[in-house]
Order: structure tokens, then sequence, then C-alpha cells
């Protein structure tokens, strides 16, 4: 009886075994939808759409992008858990995908256990960004005018969760000051609301920004990163600008529903590499001040990594802070 069940469980296993194989040999055959959990034309949107167009040729099939906007991209993220997980479904997300295991007590997935990985594609760097008649001539004089106007000053971010709220988060913490929080589903119809005088200040990726800074249609007061752009030369750091220990970086990843086959996650791992190596992209990138993974971090094992290490790092932050999105 005990050899017929492990018989029996060897031969389930090499049957499941031979259909991941057997998936991921004519995988993929159809389009693929890449869900991308912030509105259209927003940074997120743009990192997709690039790695996307180049996936696809690498692939043989296009990628198509959905944007399911809304609860700081919990709601795009939790769309992908419940997919079915055939390699037909993938989800690019940021660092909220970590920030927000924390910063929502109920989230309609667990981060962790209904996710496979693809790999990581890029890191970009936050810029504090206001109207463009903001009087301040630098960060020191947008602090005193937002402190002196605490209940007046706005400041636009993408829902609780994204990355643009919790820079937001941490500048308010930095100037030991709460302003007024104005939620999108996404930094691009907030850019848009900034560009038109509607909100004052954002603090967002230079994928959204760098184009409005250099066009003097919004005003740059930081980058977040630990050295100054070399597409925004004149944009101090925030360290520079007088807010120590500021720095924050976007990182951004592809996942696919648990029960992906491995071989699938390989294939698409092997087009993102393919993807970010591509010199379109990687011009588009540089042009946006956006850095691509390496074909090491482009992997499953690394965004696993990652996304595990991000949890743990943000999660005292988040406790201690006591701000939950429920
Ligand atoms: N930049 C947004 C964020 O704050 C997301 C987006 O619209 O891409 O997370």
């Amino acid at each position: 009886m005990k050899l017929f069940k492990a018989l029996a469980c060897a031969t389930a296993f090499a049957a499941v075994a031979f259909s991941s194989v057997a998936q991921a040999a004519g995988y993929p055959e159809r389009s693929i939808t890449m869900i991308v959990p912030f509105s259209a034309g927003g940074p997120t949107d743009t990192v997709a759409r690039l790695v996307a167009e180049s996936m696809s040729k690498d692939l043989g099939q296009q990628i198509i992008i959905e944007n399911v906007g809304g609860a700081g991209g919990t709601l795009g993220a939790g769309r992908v858990a419940k997919a079915d997980a055939d390699g037909y479904t993938l989800l690019l997300h940021h660092i909220g995908m970590a920030t927000s295991a924390t910063l929502y007590r109920k989230l309609p997935y667990d981060t962790l256990k209904d996710f496979e990985y693809v790999g990581l594609v890029t890191d970009v760097p936050m810029t504090i960004v206001t109207r463009k008649d903001m009087a301040a001539s630098d960060l020191k004089g947008l602090i005193e005018f937002a402190k002196a106007n605490k209940d007046k000053v706005t400041v636009a971010n993408a829902g609780i969760g994204a990355a643009s709220h919790l820079c937001g988060m941490m500048f308010m913490s930095a100037i030991q000051t709460p302003l007024v929080t104005v939620p999108y589903k996404g930094t691009g119809p907030a850019m848009t609301d900034l560009l038109g005088g509607q909100v004052d200040i954002m603090c967002d990726q230079t994928t959204n920004t760098t184009k409005q800074i250099q066009g003097g249609t919004i005003k740059a007061y930081a980058v977040t990163s630990p050295k100054r752009l070399d597409v925004l030369k004149d944009v101090p750091t925030a360290v520079e600008a007088g807010l120590a220990g500021f720095e924050v970086g976007i990182w951004h990843g592809v996942y696919t529903p648990k029960g992906t086959p491995a071989a699938v996650n390989e294939r698409l791992s092997k087009a993102l590499k393919v993807a970010l190596k591509d010199p379109n992209v990687a011009a588009r990138f540089a042009e946006l001040g956006t850095v691509p993974s390496s074909e090491a971090d482009a992997t499953p094992a690394a965004l696993k990594a990652k996304l595990e290490s991000e949890i743990a790092r943000w999660q005292p932050v988040i406790k201690a802070a006591g701000q939950y999105a429920d």
C-alpha cells in the first residue's frame, strides 16, 4: 500500500512537472496582459510600456498593458493574485508591493504567498516638485512656506501604499508638519493637476517629472538619490538641500500569480533581460533618470529576495508611525 501511494505520488509529481515544461515549451501562444496598478500616463505605466514593448518582440507575442489603478496599487495587485496562473497575466508593480503589505492590515491577497516572481526592472529616484508658480526659491523656502500654510498646502499622491505617498509622508515627517494630502489613482492625473496649479506639491518618480522640470512647467526642489542626476544637474539632492538622511529609491518588479510554472517565469525573465539591454529602452530610461536592473537582478530569485527584505525593512517603520490604510 505504501509503495502504491509512493508510486501514485511520483506519477502525480511527474505529471505536474511535465505539464509545467509542456506549458513553457509552447509559451506564449497568445497575447499577455500586464497589469499596471496605477493610471495610464504615470511613471509606473511609462516603465511598463517601455519594457513590455521590448519583451513582446523577444516573446513573439504582444504584451498588452491594462491600467487598474486605485487603493495605492493594491487593486491591481489583487487582480493579478486572483488571475489564472498560466503566464498570461503579469503585474508590474513598484516598492508599494512591499510597503502595502504592512500599510494595509486587510489586503485581499497575501503579498508573500499569492505571487511568483519574474525579476526586478529598474530603480528610480523621486523628486520633490511643485506647481510652477511656487514662490520659494529653494527647499528651505518651500519648507517655510509649507509650515506657515499647513492647513492649505496640498500634497498629491497615488493613494496609500504608493511611492508618492511614501515619499510625501517622509517629507511631512522630516519637516514635522502634516499637510493636506490629495489622493489620485496614479501620479499621471496628479501631474495634470500639478501642471494646472490645482495642487501644490508632489514627490514623484523622475520618470514622470524629468521632462516637466526640464521644460519649466513644474518646479523641482530636490532629488532623493544619493548623488545629483545627470539629467537634472541643477537640482540638489534632498540631503544637500537640508533634509538629512532623505534618500529613497523606487524599485520595480514583474510578478505572476502563484502557481505559474517556473519555466514560464524563467522565460519571462529572459525576455525582461533582453528588454533591459535594448538600446531604445536604455536610452529612454537614461533620459528619465531611471537605472535598469542588472541581468542578475532581472531574475525570479532576486525579486523574491528584494520583496522579502523590503517588507522586513518597512514593517517597523510603518508600525512605528502607526499610519495604516484602514
Ligand atoms: N508614481 C506613482 C506612485 O506614487 C504611481 C504611478 O502613477 O505610476 O506610486
